[in-house]
């Protein structure tokens, strides 16, 4: 089963994929995650994407689009799980086309719903956790940016719900219950 992740930045996607990683054997893929370890491995792909990332401003369809390909190429799995891709209609137009000539299917798109507040309230929290631990503090995890992140959201990544309601491949949960509910509810979604 192959299914899309949806929803904007905060709305708990990386962890509910994760679950599912560890429940279902599928694999995370993760283009943020990819974009990160590009630009902390200094490659040339990654210097150019890094000022656009930070500012919180979506990188090109063909960067993301290639490094999809390349792991639909070279990784096997029972199942994948798009998480952060697509996040514009040529993206989602790219991904049905690489998915049919793999054989593939799209099973479900999954959106998390959040409203706006609690994203501010769970990317700010994240932010201090992550430095309370010593840990990398993202670069996008400011307000400034995440005030760009959802901008891009609402303007290039919601036409995605029309566009897979259409294809009657669109499903949603409250993402804004405990994380264990969000999972539960998750879970319904996939074994309906
Ligand atoms: P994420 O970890 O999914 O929140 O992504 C972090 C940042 O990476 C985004 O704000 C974008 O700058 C970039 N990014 C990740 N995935 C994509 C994508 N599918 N298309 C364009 N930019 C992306």
């Amino acid at each position: 089963m192959n299914i899309i992740l949806l929803g904007p930045p905060g709305a708990g996607k990386g962890t509910q994929a994760q679950f599912l990683v560890e429940e279902r054997g599928m694999v995370q893929l993760s283009t943020g995650d990819m974009l990160r370890e590009a630009k902390s491995s200094g490659t040339e792909m990654g210097k150019r994407v890094a000022e656009v990332m930070d500012r919180g401003e979506l990188v090109t369809d063909e960067i993301v689009i290639g490094l999809i390909r390349e792991k639909l190429e070279t990784v096997d799995a029972p199942g994948f799980i798009f998480d952060g891709f697509p996040r514009t209609l040529p993206q989602a137009d790219a991904l049905g086309e690489l998915l049919k000539e793999m054989g593939r299917t799209l099973d479900k798109v999954i959106e998390l719903k959040v409203d706006d507040e609690i994203l501010v309230g769970r990317i700010v929290n994240r932010a201090k956790e992550a430095a309370a631990a010593g840990k990398p503090v993202r670069a996008d995890d400011n307000e400034d940016s995440l005030r760009v992140r959802l901008g891009a959201y609402y303007k290039q990544t919601s036409p995605l719900v029309g566009y897979y309601w259409a294809k009657g491949q669109y499903q949603s949960t409250d993402g804004m219950a405990a994380m264990d509910d969000v999972r539960k509810g998750v879970a319904e979604l996939l074994d309906s």
